[in-house]
């Protein structure tokens, strides 16, 4: 059988069907921005390979940081050994990092990082006497992964709770902040969206754990780009009610929004911080959740004062090698302009789509672009036309995004537009 039949007969694809698969490209390499297909034709990753790939693929200076690992020590146990691999991660992760998060849990996946954040969580509750603190809440829009406990904190519409029936535990949501980026703030808590937090926190705060969300950027979970000042809010209200703040930068971190962490722009440290994805500029599966001090001191003071995780492959020296030479490229600050000039020219190639009847708005932000349509993408038109058009993009329901490697060039990024744009044009 040919590699796409055998595929398409015995191997799951995201979110697919097996009775029903969708269509597959079979990529054969990568370089840059470029992904070659089998049968060597080129397509620009305007996805990042999901938001993973910052610097392009195969970047030589990661590249090279895997293979001297690779010949050292690609594995070991993390229980009860360590090495410099995982060191020099953490000492880079902690000089980036805002002062005070500094306790590090490796992981092999943004979702097990969100479930390790929500244990961190309960467990510092029952350390600070708050035994009953058990719950979560999050706001709606949200994504955080495809794990249980990750996926019952996902938007409860666009999300997964729908196919898993009475299984998946229904959280405390309330409406995804409404006050879009770059617009005015509004102090009034009925229209700035903080008015509904104070509501839940104000009944059932007595049995919150933890409230978790995306800063300033919704990923998967609608690509809505709002206000940073409801997160200022957000903080005042989880302090006053004894509510852990948890923020998920696994999609924006490593500069795509055009900071170097999205919560830079509210001026806000969270309790606990979720990272992955680009931690490895998308060599490998990896992730970190980061702790305060203080939560590590009441996960301590806890019955059991143990961090309940730990995972076969936590800590894994091929990952954090790779990861630490990602940190160092993004140390050296090219990214900065980088995500500057595509935010500029996403800015500039987007905004024809703006006129067109079939699309509902379009907004960018750092090294991101949407244009949210009025009805959904015909996700099988677009796969086969971005084969013909040379440009790789992965849209879901009403959204058309990119996130292009930081090292697209201002061409490259006028030609992700000029297919999002026809895309965004068809009848
Ligand atoms: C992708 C993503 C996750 C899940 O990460 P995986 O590595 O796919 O498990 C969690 N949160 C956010 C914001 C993400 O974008």
């Amino acid at each position: 059988m040919r590699d796409l039949a055998f595929d398409r007969r015995h191997l799951w694809h995201p979110y697919s069907s097996m009775r029903e698969p969708g269509p597959v490209h079979e990529v054969a390499a990568a370089e840059g921005v470029w992904l070659e297909l089998a049968d060597g034709v080129r397509m620009i990753d305007a996805m990042s390979s999901w938001w993973a790939a910052a610097h392009g693929h195969r970047h030589p200076r990661l590249v090279e940081a895997m293979q001297a690992q690779l010949d050292r020590l690609p594995h070991v146990m993390f229980g009860g050994l360590t090495h410099a691999p995982a060191v020099g991660l953490a000492r880079r992760l902690v000089a980036m990092l805002p002062v005070g998060l500094d306790r590090i849990f490796y992981s092999d996946s943004g979702s097990v990082a969100v479930e390790v954040a929500l244990k961190m969580a309960v467990q510092a509750q029952l350390g600070l006497g708050q035994a009953g603190r058990v719950a979560f809440a999050s706001a709606r829009g949200g994504y955080y992964g495809d794990t249980w406990k990750a996926m019952s904190l996902c938007d409860p519409q666009t999300g997964m709770h729908a196919h898993f029936g009475a299984a998946l535990q229904v959280q405390h949501f309330v409406p995804r902040p409404p006050i879009p980026f770059g617009a005015e703030w509004d102090e009034d808590p009925a229209r700035n969206g903080l008015g509904a937090v104070e509501a839940l926190f104000a009944g059932k705060a007595h049995e919150i754990a933890g409230f978790i969300v995306e800063p300033v950027v919704q990923g998967a979970g609608g690509m809505w780009f709002y206000h940073p000042r409801w997160l200022a809010g957000l903080r005042t209200l989880c302090d006053r009610h004894g509510v852990l703040l948890i923020f998920d930068e696994i999609a924006t971190g490593f500069g795509r929004t055009g900071t170097l962490f999205a919560m830079e722009r509210a001026g806000v440290v969270p309790d606990i911080l979720c990272l992955g994805k680009a931690l490895t500029g998308g060599m490998m599966s990896f992730a970190a959740t980061v702790a305060s001090g203080r939560v590590a001191e009441a996960i301590s003071d806890g019955p059991a004062p143990v961090l309940m995780h730990g995972p076969t492959f936590m800590g894994n020296p091929l990952a954090c090698a790779v990861a630490c030479a990602s940190l160092d490229l993004l140390a050296e600050g090219a990214w900065q302009a980088q995500v500057a000039g595509i935010e500029a020219g996403l800015a500039q190639g987007l905004a024809p789509a703006r006129g067109l009847p079939g699309v509902r708005d379009v907004r960018v932000l750092g090294a991101i672009g949407v244009i949210e349509t009025q009805a959904p993408v015909d996700m099988g038109r677009v796969h086969g036309f971005c084969r013909d058009s040379g440009v790789w993009l992965r849209p879901f329901g009403r959204l058309l995004y990119c996130m292009p490697p930081f090292v697209a060039a201002p061409d490259e990024v006028a030609r992700i537009c000029a297919a999002m744009v026809e895309i965004a044009g068809w009848p």
